[in-house]
């Protein structure tokens, strides 16, 4: 619903709304906010609110720096905590230049212009259903993060109420109040890791979804003294932190494209060229959806994160498994997608790869039912399973190599993606590590 100036002023009046908060997205997926006060609410809708784009990541240099942001007015939510004057309503824009056209560097902008392939192929939506894992740390005295969790529990977990879940019950109960459908919320596998689930919506919304999810879990893990993060692989020895991706397309007459009564575990073609699609560019989107040093350090065998390029609707270890749910419900799940990953990029390049699928009429490889971490590389390569990029700096060869996946992006993302994640890359690169100093220091 798109709200119209009347009731936006209806609402502030009824809800308390003092500050507004306007999101857009970086390069790297970070949120960025301007904070108006509630004055400025007539300014932002008519598309007047300029701010300085030099400033951020990624997008323009100096000396064309004026940009815009006009307000998508389907996302006005307000947050469901007071603060002290009244409430803070968020509304997502997408960054215009001076001339009024959607700035090519905007990721949202971006998403949007490759949702139009989308439709062009015949669908009306991209379904998108997120599992974000995030841990919980306790705060020191000055509240900077600690590495030590607030809890020793374990998945599905029920012991007697601890810090965590209280503050992960007050997570889901901000998320509802703001109108999010939040399917499951449970304790993970390692300790002081937690996930929560919400129902999918069309890509743009599910990545503003995304975002906001983050800033929310980030707040109200503040209010309990915790600090919460999103990073991959926080600690090592144990699980890190992904956000499984389920995905779907739905056709015009509003039904599950992926979905075939009569089909080979009752799937259709298009999800079959779309899943081979997604596998055939496999490599370089992790450029995209493991966009980080540290994403690497996730995607490792032993910690139930995938390694290998491969697919499977009866077991857990492949990037990607097709859940036992059919009917609307028929989805792939991506497995390497973490919430380092800006969210606008990772769905825009997915959609393009399994669209290229798609147009080419590719088939997958044959499923792995079996357990393809006890397979030899032989075994591996036999069976054409390739392994995922072993860091970022493969992973950006892939992307490089990657037409179809570049082009997602567009040019100026891609070229300020490419240059960016490439000095990342070589600042790790030529940091030395207390891993290397206790192997080496004393053996040579
Ligand atoms: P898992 O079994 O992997 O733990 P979850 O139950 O935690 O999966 O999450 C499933 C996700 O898939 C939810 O976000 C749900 O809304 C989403 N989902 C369900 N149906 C579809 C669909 N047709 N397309 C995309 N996502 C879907
Ligand atoms: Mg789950
Ligand atoms: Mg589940
Ligand atoms: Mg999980
Ligand atoms: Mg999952």
């Amino acid at each position: 619903h798109v709200f119209t100036k009347e009731e936006v002023h209806e609402l502030v009046e009824k809800e308390n709304v003092h500050f507004l908060r306007v999101m857009f997205s970086d390069l790297f997926g970070t949120t960025k906010s301007v904070d108006l006060p509630v004055s400025q609410l007539d300014k932002l809708m008519n598309n007047k609110m300029m701010f300085d784009g030099s400033s951020i990541d990624g997008f323009v240099r100096i000396n064309e720096s004026d940009m815009y942001l006009y307000p998508d007015m389907s996302t006005w939510l307000v947050f469901p905590w007071g603060e002290e004057h009244g409430k803070v309503a968020r509304v997502i824009c997408s960054v215009h230049m001076t001339d009024g056209t959607p700035f090519a560097g905007d990721p949202r902008n971006n998403l949007i212009r490759v949702l139009d392939d989308m439709k062009k192929a015949g669908f009306t939506s991209f379904n998108i259903g997120p599992e974000p894992e995030f841990f919980l740390f306790k705060t020191d005295e000055k509240g900077n993060p600690t590495t030590e969790v607030n809890d020793n529990e374990n998945y599905f977990d029920m012991e007697p109420a601890d810090a965590g879940e209280n503050c992960r019950r007050d997570i889901v109960l901000a998320l509802e109040k703001m109108g999010f459908d939040v399917e499951a919320a449970h304790h993970e596998v390692a300790p002081g890791q937690h996930e929560v689930d919400f129902k999918y919506a069309n890509a743009l919304e599910a990545a503003d979804n995304i975002q906001t999810f983050k800033f929310v879990v980030k707040s109200v893990a503040k209010k309990h003294g915790l600090h919460a993060t999103f990073m991959p692989k926080p600690l090592s020895g144990i699980n890190g932190s992904g956000m499984h991706t389920n995905m779907s397309l739905f056709d015009k007459d509003g039904n599950n494209a992926f979905y075939d009564e009569k089909g080979e575990l009752q799937l259709s073609d298009t999800a079959y060229h779309f899943l081979a699609g997604i596998l055939k560019h496999a490599r370089a989107l992790t450029a995209v959806c493991n966009p980080t040093v540290n994403s690497y350090k996730r995607l490792v065998p032993g910690y139930e994160a995938p390694v290998y390029v491969a697919w499977s609707a009866s077991n857990r270890s492949p990037l990607i498994r097709i859940p036992d749910d059919r009917k609307m419900g028929t989805r792939v799940e991506m497995r390497s997608v973490d919430c380092t990953a800006n969210p606008y990029l990772a769905i825009a390049a997915i959609l393009e790869a399994g669209l290229d699928g798609l147009r080419n009429n590719l088939t997958p490889m044959k499923e792995v039912t079996e357990n393809i971490y006890m397979m030899t590389p032989e075994e591996r390569e036999a069976k054409g399973i390739e392994d995922l990029p072993s860091n970022l700096h493969n992973a950006l060869k892939s992307l490089r190599a990657d037409e179809v996946v570049r082009e997602s992006m567009g040019e100026h993302l891609y070229k300020n993606f490419f240059e960016a994640k490439t000095r990342e890359y070589d600042g790790y690169r030529q940091h030395v590590s207390d891993w290397e100093r206790d192997k080496y220091m004393l053996q040579y």
